[in-house]
């Protein structure tokens, strides 16, 4: 699999280390061999592709370094070129395991130190060995690329997550008699009865629900009926009955797409806020190991670009966690507060754009707005406003195709902030949906990638509380365009 950010790492990782190239993969649990993730600094004629995955039981002295520097948790230097995968590169080649660590989260847990991956690096410029300093900064490097590759783990994970969502848990086969004849296991923790195979459904019930449900069934034309069930322990699922050819009925049981539980939310809140913070904490690891040696020239602008990522992206904590706090109060009942204040909205552009950078490295993303666009709001909910068109637009648009970001003026005294992509699209039934109801979320999507259906109710509370309208045009298959218009001027501003 290639990664975008992946790839920008290694160069990073090549330029502060001075060195030719470097590589990363990923080790598979399953398999044991390791998977080329990203490449940069091989000759004009090659690319990741001409990397084949390597077998770490080889004999080869790549393969045999890898072996090494994964058991040692150790770099292992390499004074002769070696072949990675089918590519000779250029001695010294360093082997630096890439480990995952993570602190217990509960108190008998044991603390998690994972290899999951190997960062090679090969030709130091001039030729000379690797010193102290470069292992220091190559495994610091290389603690930034484990969470990165966690990281990307972890989305995939969300996206295999996602396509199950729409999976019955649980199933259940109903005779004439109103008993159970066939279950699974997850039907028996859904209703908590165990066995459940002979029961009556009055005997499993709870509150009378299956029985209403049953009764619906018998009376649709159809054959089939829905209900949101309730259960025992106040999980909510979509429970659908479906009578089959001999008047036996079929019970599914999903987890309902209407309730968020705390556990969710928490969840992707924390997946949120760790990316940021993965790249606060590697720059300033990077930075702080750079200013233990002498600081060349060069160095100074590396410094320079790292602390203003990590700026960048610790002002994008902070806006999520009031973003998160903002939530919870409008799920309370109470108003939005708003900072007013003016502010040139392209200010707001640029910032999402320098926050999300990576996110958005795969698609083609093209600005169509004014220099510089003086409106009266509060600059960080309107940032939140793009930050969630965006972050769904790349979620919901595969990688490779474009998103328009438009900034206009519709009438006078008017301002648009549109993002348009060329993604799923979404039902006509469910635009009315979107953003009104928490928690609704498209069967396309939940397909396409995960979700808790939050944000869009977020930026339509923050549009209407700047006294503007939200906008969603789409057409499935082809795209959408999701839109915020609000005054450019604000009454007691
Ligand atoms: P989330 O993406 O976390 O589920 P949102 O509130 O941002 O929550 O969006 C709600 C739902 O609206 C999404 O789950 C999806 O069904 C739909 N949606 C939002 N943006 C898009 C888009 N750009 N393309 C297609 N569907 C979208």
């Amino acid at each position: 699999m290639r990664s975008m950010i992946l790839d920008r790492f290694c160069e990073k990782v090549a330029q502060i280390v001075q060195t030719e190239g470097a590589a990363c993969f990923a080790l598979g649990a399953a398999d044991n061999r390791l998977h080329p993730q990203a490449v940069v600094g091989l000759d004009d004629d090659s690319s990741i592709e001409d990397l084949d995955q390597v077998d770490i039981d080889d004999s080869g002295p790549f393969s045999s370094a890898v072996s090494e520097a994964l058991a040692d948790q150790k770099p292992v230097m390499l004074s002769d070129a070696v072949t990675i995968s089918r590519v000779e590169v250029p001695p010294p080649v360093m082997v630096m395991p890439i480990v995952w660590e993570r602190e217990a989260l509960e108190p008998d847990e044991e603390p998690v130190k994972r290899p999951v991956g190997v960062l090679a690096l090969w030709g130091k410029r001039g030729g000379a060995a690797y010193d102290e300093d470069d292992y220091k900064l190559a495994s610091t490097l290389s603690n930034q690329a484990a969470a990165l590759l966690v990281e990307e783990q972890l989305e995939e994970f969300e996206d295999i997550q996602a396509a199950f969502a729409t999976v019955p848990v649980g199933l259940m086969l109903i005779s004439k008699e109103n008993a159970v004849t066939v279950s699974n296991a997850a039907a028996t923790q859904v209703v908590q009865v165990d066995p459940l195979t002979g029961r009556s459904v009055s005997d499993i019930d709870y509150r009378g629900q299956l029985s209403r449900l049953m009764e619906d069934l018998h009376a649709s034309e159809s054959g089939n009926a829905t209900i949101a069930f309730i259960a025992v322990d106040n999980e909510t699922y979509t429970t659908s009955a479906q009578l089959t050819q001999d008047g036996q009925a079929i019970l599914a049981f999903t987890q309902s797409p209407f309730s968020t539980s705390a556990e969710e939310l928490t969840g992707q809140v924390a997946h949120e806020l760790r990316t940021p913070l993965t790249v606060i904490q590697g720059n300033l690891q990077t930075i702080e190991i750079m200013l233990e040696g002498d600081l060349q020239a060069e160095d100074a602008e590396i410094v320079r670009e790292f602390t203003g990522t990590a700026l960048v992206q610790s002002q994008r904590m902070y806006r999520l966690i009031d973003e998160t706090l903002n939530i919870s109060r409008i799920h309370a009942g109470k108003e939005l507060e708003l900072d007013i204040a003016e502010f040139d909205l392209m200010d707001a552009v640029d910032q999402i754009m320098a926050e999300l950078g990576d996110r958005l490295l795969g698609h083609n993303v093209v600005v169509e707005a004014p220099e510089s666009f003086m409106i009266d709001g509060d600059q960080g909910k309107l940032v939140s406003i793009f930050d969630n068109y965006l972050k769904n637009a790349s979620k919901y648009a595969d990688p490779g195709t474009t998103i328009w970001v438009r900034v206009y003026e519709p009438e006078p005294g008017l301002v648009a902030m549109e993002v348009q992509d060329e993604g799923i699209g979404i039902p006509p039934d469910a635009l009315g949906r979107i953003g009104n109801e928490a928690g609704f979320r498209t069967e396309l999507s939940k397909k396409q990638a995960g979700g808790i259906g939050l944000g869009m109710v977020y930026t339509r509370r923050v549009t209407e509380a700047h006294g503007g309208q939200m906008e969603i045009l789409s057409e499935v298959g082809k795209g959408s365009i999701f839109r915020s218009v609000i005054p450019t001027s604000q009454p007691g501003a």
